[in-house]
């Protein structure tokens, strides 16, 4: 077996902790530094999972280690600095979604990364949930036949600010934060899109940004699909964090519903994710895609190959999200081609 290669992992943050346990189930790597601005951050981690070289200061840390990759970590204010430290360093980078803070940040730190002939992986792990993926799979092995309307919903009132409070500061929330996950679910399964039509609502007076948003994607496929995603919707059971599916094609139609079931041509399969080690509920779905995700991203640096969910993939998730609002804003369908 060829030698683990050597990562770090920048932002010690709330959804790091997943990385880092993905990470150390994984035996084609090892994490062998740590960096995080945010002393108490960075020295609970590093204990948590004995990591004994730490940075305050990315800068540093590309200086002092000889890194096979980087994994960012940290919020989308940092990424263009960092992926550039990182293409600049010649390592392979793994980079949180979103991406970028717009489409200009975004080409640039693909060319970046492009130039310095490394992989650069996003790390969107939704179209990489085990259910999501039979879902996926399905559809590209042609079961329902040419796919004409496609449904993905993620609706829920769980509070997701007390882990991650800056989320109710920002301008923008829920298609930049979570809207991205489920059009990439819709780009994954139904292919790109070439316009859209949305709508935003904000529902929790107590926050900044939009809670509510519903999109119509005309995807080039011919199908057409309907996206939508709440953080404001009281439902009983609650079904966060699980995208809800639906589609048809020619020949069939399916269903993935509440609790993780399939339904298609009048059988019901249970999809539930395994509970690993180190998950709980009702994360465990996406901590399982962590895992997942991580381990694509370690067979394609063998392979020599792109991933699924490369820094150039993402660009058309992202340019969903910025279509979306724009859509929104002036209340007009969006040509993808204009941004
Ligand atoms: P967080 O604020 O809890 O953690 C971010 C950490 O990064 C902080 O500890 C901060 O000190 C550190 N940091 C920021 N800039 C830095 C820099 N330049 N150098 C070193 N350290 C720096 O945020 P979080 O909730 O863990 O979210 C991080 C990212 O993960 C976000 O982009 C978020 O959207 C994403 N996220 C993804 C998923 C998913 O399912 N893929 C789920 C939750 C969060």
């Amino acid at each position: 077996m060829s030698k683990p290669l050597n990562g770090a992992v920048i932002g010690c943050g709330f959804f790091a902790q997943n990385q880092l346990h993905a990470w150390a189930a994984l035996p084609g790597a090892q994490i062998v530094a740590l960096c995080d601005r945010d002393p108490v951050r960075l020295a609970e981690t590093a204990s948590r999972f004995g990591i004994v070289r730490t940075y305050a200061d990315a800068a540093e840390m590309f200086v002092a280690e000889r890194l096979d990759f980087v994994d960012i970590a940290t919020t989308v204010a940092s990424h263009r600095p960092l992926v550039e430290m990182a293409a600049q360093a010649g390592v392979h980078v793994i980079c949180q979604k979103p991406f970028a803070a717009n489409m200009t940040d975004a080409r640039a730190m693909v060319a970046a990364v492009e130039a310095a002939g490394k992989t650069l992986m996003v790390h969107e792990n939704f179209r990489w949930q085990s259910a999501v993926r039979r879902v996926i799979e399905i559809v590209r092995a042609g079961t329902l036949g040419e796919v004409f309307f496609g449904r993905v919903s993620f609706r829920s009132g769980f509070d997701v600010f007390s882990g991650q409070p800056y989320l109710a500061e920002g301008k923008r929330f829920i298609i930049e934060d979570l809207g991205i996950h489920t059009l990439d679910i819709a780009r994954a399964l139904f292919g790109d899109v070439i316009r859209t039509a949305a709508t935003t609502r904000r529902i929790n007076p107590s926050i900044n940004g939009e809670d509510v948003a519903t999109m119509l994607l005309t995807h080039r496929s011919g199908a057409t699909s309907v996206v939508d995603c709440s953080y404001a919707t009281k439902r009983i059971p609650e079904t966060f964090p699980e995208s809800l599916i639906e589609i048809d094609g020619t020949l069939g139609s399916l269903r993935l519903d509440a609790g993780y079931q399939l339904v298609m041509q009048g059988c019901v399969e249970d999809l539930s994710p395994p509970l690993l080690a180190w998950a709980s509920r009702p994360w465990h779905n996406i901590q399982e895609s962590v895992l997942i995700i991580q381990r694509h991203f370690l067979e394609c640096i063998a392979a020599g190959a792109a991933p699924e969910t490369s820094g150039r993939d993402n660009l058309q998730t992202l340019a969903l999200v910025e279509a979306a609002y724009l859509s929104a804003a002036e209340a007009r369908t969006v040509d993808l081609a204009t941004l």
